[in-house]
């Protein structure tokens, strides 16, 4: 089989439209692509606009009536097609991941398989779609709800899981009969390309059901306003899922928009130390913190000795993680996206110092060949109200605050505005109950440091986590992309 390179896809970056690999005008403007690690340049992305994203539309909008009318059973297996594809180029998938994201092999190749497991729950779309009735409401009438789907999809994606994201919504769009319309994030769009070469190969899968647009702003802007789009799926920081979901309220547009996240662990003393270690360490600093689900403030719980004792401990150990290429076996800490990211990052980390919090462990250095590394980091002393403890950083710095109890520590963690995750560290199956019942959050660990659903579950984000009812996977992914028809009928 042959294996492509990040490279090589960024020599030949394009758009995708009605089955065909499309260049995009010279004069669009065109982004610099860099491997976070090396800095070597990958790709120059071009910045559709309307015009190209009005070509995926037509082409979307043309395959949809023959596609919707195909038998689902037709249409899971074309799914199952795409399920074997992915599975037979993991390796590939998750190695141009690392190239283009910058995260370490096994987390890519972690990546890569959770994008397959929402494949494989698309696949079961015959049962999943089907709908209800009651029969007798009154003499002769009886009552049935249809599941159909809801037109032209297009779903909008964020950097730091290029593969799984896109996976959490093609795989169900076009399964419930949409086709669908993918705009990946303009920082590391490579193996979105892959993934729509490998789709190309699948003739189960007709021309223009899938399609591809890359771009920035501009080209979100015309999806936003292209009315032959009837659904936009969104996950990103909370800032851009507010613009996406109240642009689509105007315009009427059904939308699903999982924003940024603040996730709060709360380590009990009588935690298994080890099990709490490498659960913080793993949820704080893998993928140098660039998960919607990682744990960037440590609520730590107990007498002030307990308290420090905790401390220690997780400062000790993030001290010896290795920071560097994540093509590198032996990387813990990979770099984050950009070197502005990590300026940014830094930027946040020397304020909060200046604003007098306690650097207990100090990542910051020269940034590597790329100038994105920037190594754990953890800060104490932040009141609060500090931005550090209230706002996602997106990079690997823990914030330490400190509560007398679990009660304490629940309402702090209440407090915020987001709740995507949260989790526990304890061996009291009354605080685990105690913290599970009472936590303001969608996603929940008890003694697991990255509570991320399997795909059968949807991602639950609470409050400003999301906007929109319905999340990603599980059954709200088929919620979203049907519409319930209820016939009465008498006979
Ligand atoms: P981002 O919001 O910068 O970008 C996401 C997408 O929106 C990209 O495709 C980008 O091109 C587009 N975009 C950015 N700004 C825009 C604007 N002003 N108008 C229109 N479109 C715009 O997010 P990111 O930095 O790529 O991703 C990281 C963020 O995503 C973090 O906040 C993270 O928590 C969040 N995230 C959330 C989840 C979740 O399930 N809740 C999962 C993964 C990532």
């Amino acid at each position: 089989m042959t294996s492509i390179s990040a490279a090589e896809l960024g020599s030949r970056i394009g758009n995708y439209v009605g089955g065909e690999f499309v260049a995009v005008d010279p004069a669009r403007e065109r982004l610099e692509d860099r491997n976070p690690a090396t800095g070597e340049l990958l790709a120059q992305v071009p910045l559709s606009g309307s015009a190209e994203v009005d070509a995926a539309v037509q082409a979307a909008r043309a395959a949809f009536p023959a596609w919707r009318a195909t038998s689902p059973m037709v249409r899971a297996r074309a799914v199952m097609k795409l399920r074997e594809v992915l599975d037979a180029h993991r390796d590939e998938l998750a190695r141009i991941v690392t190239t283009d994201m910058g995260k370490t092999f096994d987390d890519a190749f972690g990546e890569v398989g959770r994008g397959i497991e929402s494949v494989e729950h698309a696949c079961s779309i015959p049962v999943l779609m089907k709908g209800e009735n009651l029969e007798g409401i009154a003499t002769g009438v009886d009552v049935e709800l249809v599941r159909q789907p809801v037109g032209v999809i297009a779903a909008i994606t964020p950097f730091n899981f290029p593969a799984m994201i896109p996976l959490w919504f093609l795989p169900y769009a076009i399964a419930c009969g949409n086709t669908f319309i993918l705009k990946p994030s303009e920082q590391d769009p490579l193996v979105s390309m892959r993934i729509m070469e490998l789709i190309d190969g699948i003739e189960e899968i007709p021309k223009g059901v899938v399609n591809l647009v890359n771009g920035g702003r501009d080209c979100v802007e015309a999806l936003l306003e292209h009315d032959g789009i009837d659904a936009i799926s969104f996950v990103g920081s909370a800032a851009t899922a507010r613009i996406i979901a109240s642009r689509c309220a105007a315009v009427g547009k059904r939308c699903q928009a999982l924003g940024g996240a603040k996730n709060s662990m709360v380590l009990m003393p009588d935690a298994d130390p080890e099990l709490m270690v490498q659960g913080v360490l793993g949820s704080a600093f893998g993928a140098a913190g660039q998960r919607c689900l990682a744990g960037s403030i440590a609520v730590v719980v107990g007498s002030p000795e307990e308290q420090q004792r905790t401390i220690n401990l997780i400062t000790e150990a993030a001290a010896k993680l290795k920071t560097g290429d994540g093509a590198d076996p032996t990387t813990d800490v990979c770099p984050v996206v950009s070197p502005e990211a990590r300026e940014r990052i830094e930027a946040e980390v020397a304020k909060a110092e200046a604003d007098g919090c306690e650097v207990l462990l100090d990542g910051r250095r020269d940034g590597g060949a790329a100038g994105a590394e920037l190594a754990p980091t953890i800060i104490d002393g932040a009141g609060p109200d500090h931005h550090i403890v209230r706002e996602e950083l997106f990079g690997p710095v823990l914030a330490v605050t400190r509560a007398a109890d679990l009660a304490e520590a629940l309402e702090f963690v209440n407090s915020s505005r987001y709740g995507n995750a949260s989790v526990i560290f304890t061996s009291n199956g009354g605080h685990a109950r105690e913290y599970r019942f009472g936590v303001e959050a969608g996603m929940v660990g008890v003694n697991v440091g990255v509570a991320a659903p399997v795909a059968w579950f949807p991602f639950s984000g609470w409050k400003d986590s999301i906007d929109g009812d319905l999340h990603a996977n599980g059954d709200d992914a088929v919620r979203f992309y049907t519409r319930s028809k209820v016939v009465t009928s008498r006979w």
